[in-house]
Order: structure tokens, then C-alpha cells, then sequence
């Protein structure tokens, strides 16, 4: 089972990937949890080069290709030969983030990430993407207690940018109500992994 956490910045989805694993292991299942840009050296490395991009930056038709890249990377060495080998995969980010971020932000279009897609991952799909969401006033507070999140974020974007990211988000999430949850974000790091748990029950009893 494949399952992926999306959301903008700050909304608590690499903690919550982690409760989710322990959880599952706790239920003697064997999970890899990973995130996306990155998970393996190859897409590590990508992810240096979006996160410090040269002078000019990226365009965003180049930085959709590194998305692809890393990511085909990520499935054919992580995540395509742990499911193959009986694991559950929780990843924190993974397609919707480019569908999200490239294809409505920056304006690319669904159709030409899909296309990526399908070169790079053979059109590989979570089974269940749980969606995070949270207030910007508790986004803000979480990334500034963050400790080094300026290295960690693709700089310069504005508050309308990312509004286009969580609306893009929840678009997904309505349009497919079987393969997508939304999960309030808000309240402590316990409410919300019981909301995770309650979202993922169903595949449990698969
Ligand atoms: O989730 P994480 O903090 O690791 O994401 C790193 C950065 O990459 C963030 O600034 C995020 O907004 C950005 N990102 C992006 N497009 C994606 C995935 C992540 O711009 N497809």
C-alpha cells in the first residue's frame, strides 16, 4: 500500500508521516517512509539543486523536469521495489505536489505534469493521499520555530502562490473523494495523527 501526505509548508505532513509509519509497524506491518524532492542519493541531490537553484533560478518548465527527474528516480529505486517486496510506503509529498505547485501556480497545466508522469513513473498513483490542512497563522508560527527552514524552502513566493497551492490541493481532494482525505491539521500532534489513522483504517481492512 502506497500512501502520500501533501499540503503547503508548515502544515505538520513529514511529523505525521512518521507517526503514521510507527503506527503501522506497531500493527507488525513493514513500512518505508520516505519524502519527496528526494529519498534516494539521485533525487537528494536534485533536491539540493532546487532548493539552491543558480543565479537565474528556474524556470518553471526546467523545475517541473527536476520534479519529474527526482521523482522517477525515487520510484524506480524506493518506492516501485518496497511495494513490489510486500512494504507499505509512506512518502511526504509526491505527484499532487507538482500537480499543485507546477500545474496551477506556475501555470504549467495538469496535462503536462501527467505527461511527465508517465515518462518518468509510469503513472504510478498513492493508493490514499492524505491532505493536510492548516491555518496561515498556525503555518507561520510552525515555520518559525523551525530551525533552518530558510534552507529549505524554494524562496521568493508570495501568499497568493501558495493560496493557489492549497486551493489546488483541495480541488484534487473533492474531485476524487475516494483516493484523497482532507485532514484538519489543526490541534495538537495527537488530534491530528487520529484523524490520519481514522482516514487510513479502510485500507487497513483491505
Ligand atoms: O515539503 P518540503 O518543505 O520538503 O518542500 C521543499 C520545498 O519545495 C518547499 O518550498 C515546497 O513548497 C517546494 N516544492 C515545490 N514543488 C513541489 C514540491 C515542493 O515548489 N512539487
Amino acid at each position: 500500500r502506497f500512501i502520500a501526505f501533501e499540503g503547503g509548508e508548515g502544515v505538520g505532513k513529514s511529523t505525521q508521516a512518521r507517526l503514521l509509519a510507527d503506527a503501522l509497524r506497531e500493527r507488525g506491518l513493514r513500512v518505508a517512509v520516505t519524502r519527496e524532492p528526494g529519498g534516494t542519493s539521485g533525487a537528494e541531490a536534485i533536491r539540493k539543486l532546487l532548493l539552491a537553484p543558480p543565479g537565474e533560478g528556474w524556470g518553471p518548465r526546467a523545475e517541473a523536469l527536476l520534479f519529474a527527474a527526482a521523482r522517477s528516480d525515487h520510484v524506480s529505486r524506493l518506492i516501485r521495489p518496497a511495494l513490489d517486496g510486500g512494504e507499505w510506503v509512506v512518502c511526504d509529498r509526491f505527484l499532487d505536489s507538482s500537480r499543485a505547485y507546477q500545474g496551477v501556480a506556475l501555470d504549467l497545466g495538469d496535462e503536462a505534469i501527467m505527461d511527465l508522469h508517465r515518462i518518468g513513473s509510469e503513472e504510478l498513483l498513492p493508493d490514499l493521499v492524505l491532505v493536510l490542512q492548516a491555518s496561515p497563522e498556525q503555518v507561520a508560527r510552525r515555520l518559525n520555530a523551525r530551525d533552518g527552514n530558510a534552507s529549505d524552502a524554494i524562496g521568493g513566493r508570495d501568499a497568493t502562490y501558495h493560496a493557489k497551492v492549497d486551493a489546488a490541493f483541495a480541488g484534487f481532494a473533492q474531485s476524487d473523494p475516494g483516493r484523497y482525505a482532507l485532514i484538519d491539521g489543526t490541534g495538537t500532534i495527537e488530534q491530528v495523527h487520529a484523524r490520519v489513522m481514522h482516514a487510513v483504517t479502510p485500507l487497513l481492512q483491505r
